[in-house]
């Protein structure tokens, strides 16, 4: 599956989430400026250090950005791009699709696409907020030209959806942030985890599915990511694996395309027998 040299991939992915993140969890929110000012720290302060991060380490990255943030901060989209990063859809707004009507879906995917196409030529990648699909969810990506999906969490290594011309880039709570770091003004009972415990964790996950030859899918969110010990902890994770000689760090668009193309060969090579026979 991976290109010569290569025996497993790591696709650094991060969910930009600004205020959208914000307003979908409660609209009121849009006239609290503490609980915004969260938003506007990953955006402002976080996103171009990470950019500098990526810059230092040579590692290229997947933005999953929603509509109205990229509306937002065009000029942080900007440098994302500029620096060679990959653009991919995650809602205009912040909502989950399972709780839309196939309609409103549809204009979702249709009003990020042309929030994020002012950006770069091609949107081939969907990760939905939180992670979760409607019934309709992968049909219409088919349908809007997608070449992957990056939601689910079945599999370690990508694959080809039965039933849509489609890759998914599988994920985990594991190696996201969110699940070990996330804390708010109503989440008192939570435990934030150190930067230590987090790097330990997905240490042990990396190293088994490097041994697997599978997909390191890891998920950061600058607003929470972008904490100066944690920024720490990332780029010292990123340059420990980054030391493996074997491990590809791909851009997910770039890892659907090399998840198609044994598909292609076999289905060549069926092809080609039937014409033989
Ligand atoms: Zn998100």
């Amino acid at each position: 599956m991976w290109p010569a040299g290569y025996g497993a991939a790591l696709a650094l992915t991060v969910d930009f989430d600004a205020e959208e993140l914000w307003l979908a969890e409660d609209p009121a929110n849009a006239v609290r400026p503490g609980v915004l000012s969260q938003a506007r720290y990953g955006a402002e302060v976080a996103v171009p250090q990470i950019l500098d991060m990526l810059d230092r380490l040579e590692i290229p990255a997947t933005f999953f950005v929603c509509g109205g943030d990229a509306e937002r901060y065009p000029s942080i989209l900007e440098s994302v791009a500029g620096r060679g990063h990959e653009i991919g859809h995650h809602g205009f707004t912040h909502r989950s699709p399972h709780l839309m009507e196939r309609d409103e879906e549809e204009a979702e995917l249709a009003s990020g696409l042309a929030a994020l196409w002012r950006f770069t030529d091609r949107v081939s990648g969907y990760r939905s907020p939180s992670w979760d699909l409607s019934a309709n969810t992968l049909d219409l990506l088919t349908e809007h030209g997608f070449d992957y999906s990056s939601n689910l969490m079945d599999a370690v290594v990508p694959y080809v959806h039965p039933g849509h011309d489609l890759v998914e880039i599988p994920v985990h709570w594991s190696l996201d942030d969110a699940p070990h770091f996330w804390f708010d003004a109503s989440s008192w009972d939570r435990t934030m985890r150190s930067s230590r415990e987090v790097a330990e964790l997905w240490g042990e996950e990396t190293s088994a599915i490097h041994a697997a030859g599978g997909l390191v899918t890891l998920t950061v969110h600058p607003q929470i990511i972008g904490r100066p010990g944690r920024l720490r902890m990332l780029e010292d994770f990123l340059a420990g694996v980054r030391k493996r000689d074997d491990i590809w760090f791909a851009r997910c668009g770039e890892i659907a395309r090399a998840v198609r193309q044994p598909a292609r060969k076999t289905a060549l090579r069926s092809v080609g027998s039937e014409a033989r026979s």
